[in-house]
């Protein structure tokens, strides 16, 4: 197939271009979502326009006050390899390291996972129980969106035709918390998720009382869901091991898979069930290790 292909160097000069082009224009990061629909010919866009060359979309860094910046170029292998971050962003690293083979890490980006929008992909979870806020630009100046808004179904998102991801701003995880992200896929991390879970944890000072919970569910709904009743109950608890069997039920409940090629509907609801509680576990051993580190700290 025939397109125009375009090398902007800076934001303001990329944003100009997709005014001009409106939705005939797509944007290429790393192109491991975009080329294989190109040569699918699902995609027919008469211009594509490059980020590869825009400085400003390549951020990875820690601010005075523990938040993380990343920029949307940044690729899933750089993220995941990324500890000079901190622990706060370990839920990332271990989402963006969970994409696929090193071969496909080394050229998809983070931004690029967030924007094709599907319901499976393994970074998003983690970035929206870590809060992550998402930076768009577009020709009527930036804004910002926590990310958990940005998804409106499958390859759709509430980005403007004229706007673009630059990055995500990840605030600093409070004292006492732990997170964790799951994946399950029947051929292990190169398939894509039959269930993903990140849940986060944050305690009280006695490392037992549950302060605040959250569970972001991917790959069984239209978009990433977070699972408001699992969460509410756990919150105001002591942390049990059947208290997260009940939370894990009840995320099970919530959860609104269909059947695919991969699993039933009625596998992955009971895989939700199975992996939240794992997911829970963690997040807590992690956030009792936390506790641990503070006091001897
Ligand atoms: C073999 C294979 C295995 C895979 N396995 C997994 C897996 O296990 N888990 C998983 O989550 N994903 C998987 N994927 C999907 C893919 O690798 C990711 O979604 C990837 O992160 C997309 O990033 P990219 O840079 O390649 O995006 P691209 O393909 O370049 O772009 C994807 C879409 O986002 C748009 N876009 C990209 N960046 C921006 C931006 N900054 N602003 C606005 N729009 C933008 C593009 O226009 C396009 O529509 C797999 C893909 C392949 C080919």
């Amino acid at each position: 197939m025939r397109f125009e292909y375009l090398e902007p160097t800076t934001l303001q000069e990329c944003t100009e271009m997709l005014g001009q082009y409106g939705p005939e224009a797509r944007l290429l990061a790393g192109g491991t979502d975009l080329v294989v629909k190109l040569r699918a010919g699902t995609l027919r866009p008469r211009v594509v326009i490059t980020l590869g060359f825009i400085k400003e979309l390549r951020i990875l860094k820690r601010n005075n006050d523990g938040s993380v910046e990343i920029g949307a170029m940044q690729t899933l292998r750089e993220v995941e390899r990324a500890d000079r971050l901190g622990d706060g962003v370990d839920l990332i690293r271990r989402g963006a390291g969970s994409v696929s083979s090193i071969q496909v890490r080394n050229v998809a980006t983070l931004g690029g996972n967030s924007c094709n929008a599907s319901p499976a992909a393994d970074t998003v979870p983690g970035l929206i129980v870590a809060g992550a806020q998402a930076l768009l630009t577009g020709k009527e100046g930036k804004r910002i969106l926590p990310l958990e808004q940005f998804f409106l179904g499958p390859g759709q998102t509430a980005m403007r035709s004229d706007e673009i991801l630059t990055g995500f701003k990840i605030p600093a995880p409070p004292p006492h918390s732990g997170a964790c992200y799951k994946k399950f896929a029947i051929r292990g991390e190169v398939d894509l998720a039959i269930v993903g879970v990140a849940a986060s944890l944050v305690l009280g000072s006695d490392a037992r009382y549950i302060k605040e919970a959250r569970i972001v569910l991917g790959a069984v709904a239209p978009t990433p869901l977070r699972s408001r009743k699992a969460e509410e109950m756990l919150s105001g608890q002591y942390a049990k091991k059947d208290l997260f069997m009940e939370a894990a039920r009840i995320a099970a409940e919530e959860s609104r898979a269909i059947s695919d090629q991969r699993a039933s509907a009625s596998y992955r609801k009971e895989m939700v069930r199975v992996w939240t509680r794992y997911a829970l576990e963690e997040a807590f051993q992690a956030a009792t290790a936390a506790n641990r580190d503070m006091k001897n700290g």
